[in-house]
């Protein structure tokens, strides 16, 4: 008697078993099924077969896929993501799917064309009858009517030919994207041949039957229109039945839009340059790597400029020649449009780019080209780690120590990671590249675990930026405390005017002034659901928090005194995009971050115009310091580059040194040199001092030196545990439980805490928070799991986050 074990789509939950019932045949692991959870009737996935429980375990109602719907390999990925990241194995593959793969009411039964249907019994028989009428009918319609497993039924149906079933997509984000096909009925091609038929028509309706009669896939609507063949002549041709009207799914490619034709995308000569030496060694070694298919990771580490792509691009191509896939991340793709653009220019219909943008229903469409195959190469974000790629040889992996590779809602997981594990299941090779590698990654390079491979210089040698650091104490003691442009980046701004050349201006703050104080009590403005203050963004004319999006008018009075003297302190990029404009009347200043770019396809507007020229200055967060390439950009300005190291994040440091090594590595791509000027109060910072150098080696030695001793990854594995409650002493206690159960004899881990969390309250809830420290990841996570079952009520409220990148 065969068992499944089934994933279901339930927050921190196990795979559960359950039996399959003699009159079902044993789903493949991967195959959908449903199941009964609680009094629901649920979609799962089998994680795999048993052939034996002593469990007392229900029934499988039905089984939705006669062939596994998540590939082999992907399936063994996401469950291997649950166990690592502690969480239910149900959200792992939840991350794995394609959009709507756990909605089965959409699913529709029909007779399939030329079906013979013969002498049927049982089920089937009762099936066929309730589908006689021919039009389509809604399987879970049909499961009520003839009780038992009827789309286990209705599969066997369709193996036989009997029976069609299709999944319509349904919904706004699809409205747009079918189009109406008219085509040729039998009737219709016979009527050239019968007397009279044709003679009888119209000239419009003439035309469209010889349209058609050359287009045997049919043909647009739309295209007939422009043809001067409108609706009216083909409907009444379909009333006579001549013509029959269809709406046919396009998979209309979202990338067009967002990036082809942006300037911003590669030169149209890419792929075709002379590799330099450096670039050449770096290819032949991975070249040697990929094509031995074995599992290897390499560390790409390249300056920024020393043309990471191009080695992408070929090794990708020999790759894909070799028979095999190839996924590459990106961190974002509206953000970084060169590298998917240089993959969509090399390989043209046979990439998929996964975008941000898509909607469920693109999304879906283009999972499944992939999965079919129709596509070699997939560009994506996080998520297309799990692309059910066939034949994986290649993960590329751009921009590795990006923040964004992590999830920040569970399955906590970070896209790198993973990535190398599937090469790992693969027998592949996963390349991380980036010029500012992540402490972990170098770490693995550097004690011969990942293979290190090195571009030290810029292509054509392009010298790097020159790196100038304004001393910001300096400029307050002379212009006053509210100084935002310090005298050198002014006179810097002024010459790119002059010379019209581009400048990009960075503050990793977004708003207009960063909080807001009552002179007379000492009050600040608080979320009423957050432990934050509130930005002020003038142009909305309100104060928002950047956490819950709660948002109120610019108090006139303070809210805890009633007096009037509220002063706006602190600034975001808001403010410098107003101090710029007022300083240089008449310039084009534009402002890019997260509340200028609300709207889809935002982004890729404003940096065309900026690769246009139209744009002097662009003044942005850290997303304008991201991988673009902009030959006439020869100035770039880092407002603060404190911002982040202030805060009790062990990785500030990390991050301020990839920002201000990326963001300078923004500026002069073209033929003339580039200036970067940082400005900062703490000019003596290592992070800063290695950054302005472009030093990576002596950061690490820096960082790594201070990681030990502090003790934080990658010295050790790190997991970071949030209890919420709705007190604070609620969060303390129910997380000092935990922390005391989790304090035993002989254990291999530390736990620190627990303490209130640095947000300690967030979107209404308290939040208290402990860290476990060790070498050994498994025997932190089994004994996290353990307490934490044993407490399901405080299970519930935890956030159990593996390997955590940021920990406020
Ligand atoms: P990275 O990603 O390493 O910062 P890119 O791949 O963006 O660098 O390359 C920087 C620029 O150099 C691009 O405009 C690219 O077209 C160009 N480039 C790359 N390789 C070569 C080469 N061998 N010769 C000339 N130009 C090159
Ligand atoms: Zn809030």
């Amino acid at each position: 008697m065969p068992f499944v074990r089934v994933a279901v789509p339930v927050p921190a939950l196990d795979a559960l078993t359950y039996r399959v019932p003699d009159a079902l045949s044993a789903p493949p692991p991967g195959a959908r099924v449903l199941v009964p959870l609680g009094n629901r009737l649920v979609t799962g996935i089998v994680v795999e077969r048993l052939e034996d429980s002593d469990l007392e375990v229900k029934d499988i109602s039905d089984v939705l896929d006669a062939e596994p719907f998540l590939n082999a390999d992907v399936l063994r990925l996401a469950v291997w993501v649950a166990e690592y990241y502690a969480c239910g194995v149900g959200e792992a593959i939840a991350a794995a799917m394609p959009p709507r793969a756990w909605v089965e009411s959409e699913r529709y039964a029909q007779i399939a064309d030329g079906a013979a249907i013969g002498d049927e019994r049982g089920m089937r028989r009762k099936i066929l009858d309730r589908l006689e009428s021919g039009k389509p009918v809604r399987v879970d319609a049909l499961a009520k009517q003839v009780s038992g497993g009827v789309h286990a039924v209705l599969l066997a149906l369709e193996r036989d030919g009997l029976v069609a079933l299709t999944q319509p997509l349904k919904g706004k984000a699809d409205a747009h994207r079918t189009v109406r096909t008219v085509r040729l009925t039998a009737q219709g091609h016979d009527s050239e041949a019968t007397e009279g038929t044709t003679a009888r028509l119209g000239r419009r309706q003439q035309e469209l039957l010889s349209l058609l009669r050359a287009a045997p896939d049919g043909m647009d609507v739309a295209d007939l229109a422009e043809r001067g063949i409108g609706a009216s002549t083909v409907t009444r041709l379909a009333a006579a039945g001549l013509v029959s009207i269809a709406r046919r799914r396009v998979e209309r490619d979202p990338f067009e839009q967002a990036v082809i034709g942006s300037p911003a995308g590669p030169a149209p000569s890419e792929g075709s340059h002379t590799l330099t030496v450096e670039q050449r060694c770096a290819l032949d070694r991975l070249l040697t790597l990929s094509r031995s298919k074995r599992f290897a990771t390499a560390v790409l580490h390249g300056v920024t400029g020393s043309g990471k792509t191009e080695i992408y691009l070929r090794l990708a191509e020999d790759v894909r020649s070799g028979g095999r896939g190839v996924l590459v991340l990106v961190p974002e793709i509206a953000l970084t449009p060169a590298v998917a653009a240089a993959f969509r220019n090399t390989f043209g219909e046979r990439v998929a780019i996964q975008h941000s943008g898509l909607s469920d229903g693109e999304r879906h469409d283009q999972w499944q080209r992939v999965r079919r195959g129709a596509v070699d190469v997939v560009v994506g974000t996080r998520s297309a780690v799990f692309a059910p790629v066939q034949r994986l040889g290649l993960i590329i992996v751009d921009e590795e120590h990006d923040g964004s590779y992590k999830q920040d809602e569970s399955p906590r997981y970070h896209g790198r990671d993973v990535a190398v594990m599937r090469a790992s299941h693969l027998n592949a090779l996963a390349v991380l590249g980036s010029a500012t590698p992540s402490l972990e990654s170098y770490q693995n390079a550097r004690s011969g675990r990942y293979d290190l491979v090195t571009l030290e210089k810029r292509v054509l040698d392009r010298p790097l930026a020159d790196v100038q650091v304004v001393d910001m104490r300096d400029v307050y003691a002379a212009e006053g405390p509210d100084a935002i442009l310090s005298p050198p980046l002014r006179d810097a701004i002024a010459a790119r005017l002059e010379r019209q050349e581009q400048s990009i201006v960075l503050l990793n703050r977004r708003g207009f002034a960063t909080a807001i104080f009552c002179r007379q009590c000492g009050a600040m403005a608080e979320c009423p659901n957050c432990s934050v203050t509130l930005t002020v963004h003038r142009a909305l004319r309100r104060a928002r928090c950047h956490y819950c999006n709660y948002s109120m008018p610019i108090p006139k009075a303070c809210p805890h005194c009633a007096g009037p003297y509220l002063e706006q302190v602190g600034y975001g990029t808001e403010r410098v995009e107003s101090e710029i404009a007022a300083h240089f009347p008449g310039i084009r200043v534009t402002r890019v971050d997260r509340d200028t770019i609300r709207r889809r396809g935002a982004i890729a507007a404003v940096l065309t115009r900026f690769a246009r020229g139209e744009i002097d200055v662009l003044v942005g967060t850290q997303m304008i310091a991201k991988g673009h390439d902009f030959p006439r950009v020869t100035l770039v300005g880092v407002i603060s580059a404190d911002v982040g190291l202030g805060l009790a994040d062990f990785r500030a440091a990390e991050r301020t040194f990839q920002l201000l090594t990326q963001v300078a590595g923004r500026a002069g791509r073209g033929e003339i040199r580039g200036q970067a000027i940082v400005q900062t109060l703490h000019p003596a910072h290592y992070s800063i001092v290695h950054a302005t150098r472009q030093d990576y080696a002596a950061f690490f030695a820096d960082e790594s030196r201070y990681r030990k001793a502090l003790r934080y990854p990658p010295s050790v594995a790190l997991v970071n545990a949030v209890v919420k409650a709705r007190t604070s002493r609620g969060a303390m206690d129910d997380a000092g439980d935990v922390v005391r159960a989790l304090r035993t004899d002989g254990q291999t881990f530390r736990v620190l805490g627990p303490a209130p969390a640095p947000l300690s309250r967030l979107k209404g809830e308290h939040r208290a928070q402990f860290f476990m420290k060790g070498t050994h990841r498994p025997a932190m996570r089994q004994a996290l799991l353990e307490v934490l079952n044993s407490r399901p009520e405080i299970k519930r409220r935890t956030i159990v986050d593996v390997d955590p990148i940021s920990v406020l």
